[in-house]
């Protein structure tokens, strides 16, 4: 019998996801992206057994049983599906084609469900009042059928063995299809979504072409002075939460993810305050595996276990995707969210090898340590030579969310672009810290001081420093090593580029001076007296240090964020680093 393979890809992941405002919307964005590609793959389990065709989910690695059984139950579960997805179905393509048709019209009718859901409970309206909701209903199915992006391609497979060259033809098969795209025109007539800026608010009376924005603005607010319990601001006996404010209007879409705790039964979202545990700064993180191109066209390939290397067991293209397909969803169901829980994290998604979470400063550096261990551990993550790139971000609170979510996003890039002395790249994260003051400081580390020694973590010499730093380590030591340490540095093009020369670019003088200097200064630092030993155990981790960052001047700034994060309260610090 024929198969084809089917690609599928839900959006737009843009818009609901990066213009978020505060962490509830982020977290309610990715969770309703994740829950359209469940139903979507719930649909095609469910026509491949009505049809008596079979459907098999290879990426992600899920079957209908998994899916089942992991119905979203929990109080407040992350996203867990990706956006897009590779199933393989038996039939003609004519047939195929149908079913993914039909599969797009499910998702369609499942989020104009969900968009009505959030109107009728916003504004509490009662089954006998819907007639008079029409309005709404109508504008928020034009907004679903203008925003919502399903797009789909397929590509018959012949054999086991031309997985690979079928997936990389359905794969710009899609591409040529999300290129060709036709915007159906948003039609706009009212005032704009005070969230998205994208789509027009809902409005609930009848709008004129000719009305002033005056009177446009009267007839919005008419409509959204009708929102109920907690979303209205009110004070007195029983105050409302007020999670639309005055002069907030939404769009279908937004009210939807505003609404998506009632809508999918979940505990709020922490926001970044409570994330924040009593500091004023918290942390994001951004993780996405490197070279995942080529672990999923087969270029790299996972280490094989014994018993599949019996004889016989040949595996083709397709078993490939298959196990790393499998090793993927595993670290993005079970592995990632173990990691943050234990690290006090809250997670947004974990789509495969892409991760967000946010985290409280004091454990970021070493959550983000255990998930990029976690990644090349064959058990838990992908593979032992896996390795993966990470932006972290150390943020004041009252910053603009989606600000932050993109410096995150620009900073995981930067990570991707590291490269080592000896060549190698990658395998790296950026770390920023963004003072209140507006100040900012940068560093991109490797994730291993050496690539051959697996044992040697980077953010093992930052921790050990830092907890220096808030036990014996007078925090001014960093303060005065950076006057001393600055006037020494290349700055004849371009202050923030090449190493410590005193003595001439790569002579081993000049980390001899560094080390000497540090040692100096660190045995005037440590509180208490005659600590010979630590100064020197200190310098050496902080010699190494200097050894990995692409530029000594690098190494200040990363010396700065050690101080930082070394002073017990983050609110203290940002004064004093003015
Ligand atoms: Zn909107």
């Amino acid at each position: 019998m024929n198969r084809q393979l089917l690609v599928i890809s839900i959006g737009p992941v843009q818009s609901f996801i990066a213009a978020a405002r505060k962490t509830e919307d982020l977290w309610s964005g990715s969770h309703l992206l994740s829950h359209l590609a469940r139903k979507a793959i719930e649909f095609l389990f469910q026509k491949g057994e009505e049809q008596h065709r079979q459907v098999e989910m290879v990426y992600p690695a899920v079957t209908e049983d998994e899916l089942k059984k992991s119905a979203p139950v929990t109080e407040r579960d992350a996203a867990s599906l990706p956006n897009r997805f590779v199933a393989l179905i038996t039939g003609e393509a004519g047939e195929v084609a149908e079913l993914a048709r039909e599969t797009k019209e499910a998702v369609r009718k499942e989020l104009i469900d969900l968009c009505r859901g959030a109107i009728n409970h916003v504004f509490s309206i009662k089954p006998e009042d819907k007639p008079l909701y029409q309005q709404m209903y109508q504008q928020a199915e034009r907004q679903v059928d203008s925003s919502l992006e399903f797009f789909w391609a397929l590509e018959k497979l012949p054999d086991d063995r031309s997985f690979e060259e079928a997936r990389s033809k359905v794969e710009r098969r899609l591409a040529a299809v999300k290129n060709n795209r036709t915007y159906p025109p948003h039609g706009q007539n009212g005032l704009i979504c005070t969230i998205c800026g994208e789509r027009d608010a809902l409005c609930n009376e009848k709008l004129d072409d000719n009305d002033p924005i005056g009177k446009l603005r009267q007839k919005l607010e008419k409509t959204w002075k009708k929102r109920k319990g907690s979303f209205l601001k009110y004070e007195g006996e029983q105050e409302g939460e007020g999670r639309i404010q005055d002069g907030e209007y939404l769009c279908a879409l937004c009210l939807c993810k505003r609404a998506s705790r009632e809508l999918f039964g979940k505990k709020p979202f922490p926001s970044v305050l409570e994330i924040a545990q009593d500091e004023k700064y918290y942390a994001i993180l951004m993780m996405d595996g490197d070279d995942m191109g080529k672990w999923v066209s087969g270029e790299k390939r996972p280490d094989r276990n014994d018993e599949e290397d019996a004889p016989g067991h040949a595996m083709t293209q397709l078993d490939t995707y298959r196990e790393i397909s499998r090793r993927l969803s595993r670290f993005a169901k079970q592995t990632v969210p173990q990691i943050v829980q234990e690290y006090e994290g809250e997670l947004v998604y974990a789509g495969g090898d892409d991760v967000l979470a946010f985290a409280p400063v004091k454990n970021v550096l070493s959550l983000a340590r255990e998930l990029r261990k976690a990644f090349s551990d064959p058990k838990r993550g992908l593979d032992r030579k896996a390795t993966a790139s990470m932006g972290i971000i150390i943020a004041y609170c009252k910053d603009p969310l989606y600000r932050m979510l993109n410096r995150v996003r620009s900073l995981e890039k930067k990570a991707k672009s590291f490269r080592r002395e000896d060549g190698t790249s990658k395998d790296a994260f950026a770390l920023a810290y963004l003072a209140r003051s507006g100040e900012q400081r940068e560093v991109v580390l490797p994730w291993l001081v050496d690539p051959q020694n697996p044992g040697e973590w980077t953010v093992s010499h930052l921790n050990y420093l830092i907890d220096s730093i808030k036990s014996e380590v007078s925090s001014t030591f960093l303060f005065t090593f950076s006057q001393s340490f600055l006037p020494l540095l290349p700055r004849e093009a371009n202050q923030e580029e090449g190493k410590l020369a005193v003595f001439g670019k790569d002579d081993p003088r000049n980390e001899e001076l560094l080390e000497v200097e540090l040692k100096r200064l660190l045995r005037r630092a440590l509180k208490e007296s005659d600590q010979s030993a630590k100064a020197e155990s200190l310098a050496k981790s902080l010699v190494i240090l200097h050894r990995l960052v692409p530029a000594s001047f690098q190494f200040i700034q990363l010396m700065e964020i050690l101080r930082i994060l070394g002073v017990k309260k983050h609110e203290g610090a940002s004064a004093k680093a003015g």
